[in-house]
């Protein structure tokens, strides 16, 4: 069967003499891979529309019993031009995609996650500076499309709003977000249990407010967003801990950390 659907490529890798193995994330089946044929052929007729952090129109040969599709025709819809061209934010866009690369099942299809992917992937070809703030956004909002929604603002116990006068508030992954104090007493942390389960145990008030913009502000807002180092180290921490409490088959991502080894220092 002929279908048609966009797709960003994920990933591409050579087969045989003359041929690639392209994985998509496309908007009607998710993740799966295809055989381009021929595409390292000098006048390839796929030009540069199977190079990864593109979004193109696909046109694909699919079987459904068939792990390997193969690629009809692909022509680019957005190059994203900057991302290709800018190390910071080709390391933002690689981040995003093999997150999303790790965590997605083959032939999943999600609408709303690839809304979720193209929408960051223009904000960071759109974004002047802070270009790792996308990464951490769609770390945030890729786990509340699966149902993990951390809250930042409000108790996630009572539904109080958290922000109190103390400039650290209980945080607890395996409660759902923020506590207030009287839920966070109500139900200490057990001992030894709250390293593995939930990273810190409290996190600075400043923190919850920028990981709350992080998940809920507009994206194209978030390259104007910075903070002090020390609210970037707590932040990125917290995350890491928060995705791997959710999504147990997550591994280091590579291009994470390339990033942090070329920008000493910077989470913008
Ligand atoms: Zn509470």
């Amino acid at each position: 069967m002929i279908v048609r659907t966009d797709a960003v490529v994920l990933k591409s890798m050579r087969f045989r003499d003359t041929s690639k193995i392209v994985t998509f994330y496309t908007r009607k089946f998710g993740k799966l891979a295809a055989v381009a044929k021929g595409a390292r052929e000098p006048k390839s007729k796929f030009g540069a529309a199977l190079e990864p952090m593109t979004e193109v129109h696909l046109v694909l040969y699919k079987k459904d019993q068939r792990d390997l599709q193969l690629v009809s025709q692909c022509d680019i819809l957005r190059p994203f031009k900057t991302i290709h061209s800018e190390m910071p934010k080709m390391e933002a866009a690689m981040s995003v995609l093999e997150l999303l690369h790790q965590l997605t099942h083959d032939e999943e299809e999600n609408p709303a996650l690839y809304r979720l992917v193209t929408d960051t992937l223009e904000a960071v070809e759109q974004a002047e500076k802070n270009v790792y703030n996308f990464v951490y956004a769609f770390e945030l909002r890729f786990s509340a499309l699966f149902g993990f929604s951390p809250s930042f603002d409000r108790c996630a116990s009572c539904g109080r709003p958290a922000a109190e006068n103390n400039p650290r508030i209980a945080f607890r992954i395996d409660r759902g977000g923020l506590l207030c104090s009287a839920c966070a007493e109500a139900r200490p942390m057990q001992r030894g249990t709250g390293r593995r389960l939930s990273g810190a145990a409290t996190i600075k008030l400043s923190t919850a407010q920028i990981l709350h913009r992080l998940l809920t502000a507009r994206l194209d807002s978030l390259s104007s967003l910075g903070y002090h180092e020390s609210v970037g180290n707590e932040l990125d921490e917290t995350l890491r801990s928060y995705l791997r409490y959710h999504f147990e088959q997550l591994r280091p991502l590579k291009s994470a950390g390339v990033f942090r080894m070329m920008s000493p220092g910077g989470h913008r």
